[in-house]
This record gives structure tokens, C-alpha cells and sequence, in this order.
């Protein structure tokens, strides 16, 4: 994963945590039947260079 502004690899596997609260945010999108949710916890990327903060899924193919 590269930083789309300086092309330089950026620190991967940063922990998600919205400011003031102990859980983090999470990815959900309602599957095909009634109790099927999916749901992935995002991590972040960080670039060391410009401070360019993507968040990203490691298990994005059970979105498809
Ligand atoms: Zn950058």
C-alpha cells in the first residue's frame, strides 16, 4: 500500500479508535438474507512522509 501523494510505502496495521470512546468503528453492509450481516473492523495506513491516513480492510472479499 503506497501513499497516493508521495508514491512511498506507508505504515500499515494502525489500530481504528474514534476519540473518546473504547471501541472502534466498523464496515457493514447487509448481506443477502435476514441475520446476514458483514461486517469488517477497518485498520489505517499511515504515510511516514505527508501524515496521508487511508483506512483499508484485510478481509474486503466478503464485501463482493
Ligand atoms: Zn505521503
Amino acid at each position: 500500500m503506497k501513499c497516493y501523494q508521495c508514491d512511498i510505502k506507508m505504515i500499515l496495521d494502525c489500530n481504528v479508535k474514534v476519540e473518546g470512546v473504547m471501541y472502534g468503528i466498523k464496515i457493514s453492509k447487509k448481506g443477502k438474507g435476514l441475520f446476514n450481516n458483514i461486517s469488517a473492523k477497518p485498520k489505517a495506513a499511515v504515510c511516514p512522509n505527508c501524515g496521508y491516513v487511508s483506512f483499508y480492510i484485510d478481509d474486503y472479499k466478503k464485501f463482493v
